[in-house]
């Protein structure tokens, strides 16, 4: 097959960084959830009549509930490090989309409320009262940062801004004003399995259609098991490696790593999503909710191992959260995160990203590769 064109940029040593062109990225932000995508995750339909109060409340509680918001509010010594590291301010050259700005936004309304000088001395401090105006901003601004953590690594203080626009985001959700897509996403994958909405007779034809077509460009019949209990590795994969290019040929490549290794391997029906917006809009809980299922389906297929396909958020919540969310790797401590602890191999990483996996196999050289 002849290889596509592109035109490739090319990507100079040192970045050109844009004049500041102030309120260039201002607007409404994206599309707002409506009742019927909040109700389900436990939030306001609307904006509620007293969202000033309901705001400030849900900070004191991120605030003494997350202690790393408090000290990512407090210890920004305003070095600038970070100013010039977020592609959306690169992009934009909005001073807003800069990653200390982006934070100030919260900071300035957490001074307010929470600091001895922002109550009595506002001005001297950049307190800021939470208004229409500045929730405004906050869902316009918060949703340009895609919560990547660029910025974290230059800053002297390891503060993550990705961490601020998540509670951000939660204090949103609280007051009624969600985000369509994450919230609409996240009731399917809450009752459904994944952001797709693709119930199991569905995934299983998916998966049926897939083991045709390989079979037939290779001759060789890689197997996509769905619910085989006793399987050793559970596979958690992003649902767009279920239908959209290029992901689908990620999932491609999978089936065939393990048909090569000859190792026992399912997906789940209940829990087919590894993708977990949850963290897109801030919420432990809701993230929380949707792992579950991910434990669940462990515990009822009794696998040994859980594995996770290639997506950048999907590793994130894995690597980052699983532990102490659900038990998979060691962490949380309720009866079903022990006994899921019990359950799975602790010679093997758990989870494992299938790279990890696959760069063993390469390594012990059971998988023979074709570079002509
Ligand atoms: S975490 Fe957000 S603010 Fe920081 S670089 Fe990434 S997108 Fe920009
Ligand atoms: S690099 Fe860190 S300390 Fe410096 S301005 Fe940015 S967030 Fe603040």
């Amino acid at each position: 097959m002849a290889a596509k064109e592109f035109d490739i940029p090319v990507l100079p040593t040192y970045l050109e960084i844009p004049e500041i062109n102030e309120g260039v990225m201002e607007g409404d932000g994206p599309f707002k959830s409506s009742e019927q995508f909040q109700n389900p995750l436990g939030f306001p339909g609307e904006k509620v009549d007293n969202w000033q109060e309901v705001a400030i409340e849900k900070m004191g509680e991120l605030k003494s509930k997350y202690r790393s918001v408090q000290v990512f509010l407090d210890s920004c010594v305003k070095c600038g490090a970070c100013t010039d590291k977020c592609h959306y301010f690169l992009g934009s050259s909005d001073p807003k989309n800069m990653p200390v700005a982006r934070q100030d936004l919260f900071r300035s309304v957490y001074r307010r409320h929470f600091t001895f000088a922002g109550k009595h001395f506002p001005k001297l401090v950049g307190a800021k009262e939470l208004d229409d105006e500045m929730l405004d901003d906050w869902y316009n601004y918060f949703h340009q940062c895609s919560q990547c953590r660029r910025c974290s690594v230059f800053c002297p203080y390891g503060i993550d801004t990705a961490e601020i626009s998540m509670a951000a985001r939660e204090v949103l959700d609280a007051v009624g004003v969600g985000q369509k897509y994450c919230n609409q996403i996240l009731g399917k994958a809450i009752t459904i399995g994944n952001n797709l909405g693709l119930p199991e007779p569905a995934l299983r034809d998916t998966l049926l259609d897939l083991e045709e077509e390989i079979e037939e460009e290779t001759g060789i019949a890689v197997k996509y098991p769905l619910d085989v209990k006793g399987a050793e590795i559970l596979l958690i994969t992003p649902s767009a490696d279920f239908f959209a290019e290029p992901h689908i040929d990620g999932l491609i490549g999978y089936g065939k790593v393990f048909h090569e290794d000859g190792v026992s391997w399912t997906m789940s029906s209940y829990a087919s999503e590894g993708a977990n917006f949850g963290m897109f809009i801030g919420s432990y809980d809701i993230m929380r909710k949707a792992a579950l299922r991910i434990r669940k389906a462990a515990l009822d297929l009794e696998v040994s191992r859980v594995m996770v396909g290639e997506c950048g958020h999907a590793w994130r919540v894995a690597y980052s959260f699983w532990n102490t969310l659900t038990g998979v790797g060691a962490g949380a401590t309720d009866e079903y995160a022990l006994k899921l602890q019990n359950q799975l191999d602790s010679r093997y990483p758990q989870p494992q990203h299938i790279i990890e996996y696959t760069h063993d196999l390469i390594q012990r050289g059971k998988l023979k590769f074709d570079k002509t």
